[in-house]
C-alpha cells in the first residue's frame, strides 16, 4: 500500500468518526481526543473518550467497517494539503477509492492484545501510487490564534485554567471542518498583565493562503459558542470531576504557581465551575488571529 492512500486513511478515519459524534450533538474533540500516525506498513491511532457516548459510538463505527464518505475523503485531502504544504492530485480516483476499500476491509487491532511480532517494512514490494504531492509554499500561511480572558476574578482564571483545553478544542474543531485546517501546537500560560491575572490559550496552525485573519476569528469564536450547549457542558463538567481525582492535577498546579502566583486545587475549581460560571468565562473570551511568519530550519 502506498504510504500517502494510508496516510488520507489515517485522516479519513478519524474525520469520519468525528462526523459520528458530531451527528450526536457533540463537539467531537472536547468528547473525545483522537489522532493517528502512518507509517509504512502499519497505523496506529490513539483514542481517549471523554463519556461513554464516545466510545460507544466508536465501538459502533468499528463494527461497520464503512468505506469513508466522499466528503470525508475530501476533507482528508485538504487536511493533509495543510499539514504538507503541498497540492494534492488525484492520479488515479478508482484506484485510490480501491486502495482504501481495502485499507477498510483490513481490521484494526487492539494493540494490548498483540503479540511481540517482528514488522518488516522493507519487504512490502511498493504499490502504485493513486495521488502525487507537489510541495507549494507560497499556497499555505500559518496563523497563530490567541485566545483571552482578561480583567477576570481570581476564581474565574483559576476555572478558566481548566477549561481552555476544552475551549482549545472547540475552536479548532470548527478550523478543521471550515478550513480542514492542519493544527501545529498549542499552548496555554497563565501571567500577570499589569498586576491583572491574564490567561492565553495559543493555537498555531497551517491554511490556504486564501484564508483571511477575520475568518479564524470567526470560525474559533463559532466552535467555542457551540461549548454552551448542553451536551458539550455536561462532558466539561464530568471531566472536571474526573480531573479532581487525578493526582497528576498536583503537577498542573505547581505550573499555575510558577507562572501567574495562583495556587488553586482541583476540588476547589470543580466546585467553582458551576454552568453560570463557566458561560459567563465563555462569553468574555477574547480571540485574536495574526499571520505568523514561518522560520525555515537551515
Ligand atoms: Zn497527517
Amino acid at each position: 500500500m502506498p504510504w500517502d492512500t494510508a496516510h488520507i486513511y489515517e485522516h479519513a478515519f478519524i474525520f469520519e468518526y468525528q462526523e459520528r459524534l458530531r451527528q450526536a450533538g457533540l463537539i467531537a474533540q472536547v468528547t473525545s481526543s483522537i489522532s493517528g500516525e502512518t507509517f509504512e506498513t502499519v497505523i496506529f491511532i490513539s483514542v481517549l473518550f471523554r463519556n461513554e457516548q464516545a466510545s460507544r459510538v466508536m465501538k459502533a463505527y468499528l463494527a461497520q467497517g464503512a468505506m469513508p464518505s466522499q466528503k470525508t475523503i475530501n476533507h482528508a485531502l485538504s487536511n493533509i494539503e495543510n499539514e504538507e504544504r503541498s497540492s494534492i492530485t488525484v492520479k488515479n480516483h478508482p484506484k485510490l477509492l480501491s486502495q482504501l476499500e481495502q485499507l477498510v476491509d483490513t481490521p484494526w487491532r487492539l494493540v494490548k492484545n498483540i503479540e511481540p511480532v517482528f514488522v518488516d517494512s522493507q519487504a512490502v514490494s511498493p504499490d502504485k501510487k493513486s495521488v502525487e504531492l507537489k510541495l507549494s509554499e507560497k499556497d499555505f500561511i500559518d496563523f497563530e490564534i490567541f485566545i483571552s480572558l482578561r480583567d477576570a476574578s481570581l476564581e474565574d482564571v483559576a476555572v478558566f485554567n481548566r477549561l481552555s483545553g476544552f475551549i482549545v478544542d472547540a475552536a479548532c474543531e470548527q478550523l478543521s471542518i471550515d478550513f480542514q485546517a492542519y493544527f501545529n501546537d498549542d499552548d496555554s500560560l497563565v501571567r500577570l498583565d499589569k498586576k491583572r491575572l491574564c490567561f492565553t490559550s495559543r493555537i498555531e496552525l497551517t491554511v490556504k493562503n486564501t484564508v483571511k485573519s477575520t475568518d479564524i476569528e470567526t470560525s474559533a469564536q463559532a466552535g467555542i459558542n457551540k461549548l454552551l450547549d448542553s451536551t458539550n457542558m455536561k462532558v466539561m463538567k464530568d471531566t472536571l470531576r474526573a480531573w479532581s481525582h487525578d493526582p497528576r492535577s498536583y503537577g498542573v498546579l505547581i505550573n499555575y504557581y510558577r507562572y501567574s502566583g495562583l495556587i488553586a486545587g482541583a476540588e476547589n475549581i470543580e466546585k467553582l465551575a458551576g454552568a453560570d460560571r463557566m458561560r459567563s468565562i465563555i462569553s468574555m473570551l477574547e480571540i485574536k488571529a495574526s499571520r505568523r511568519v514561518r522560520h525555515n530550519k537551515a
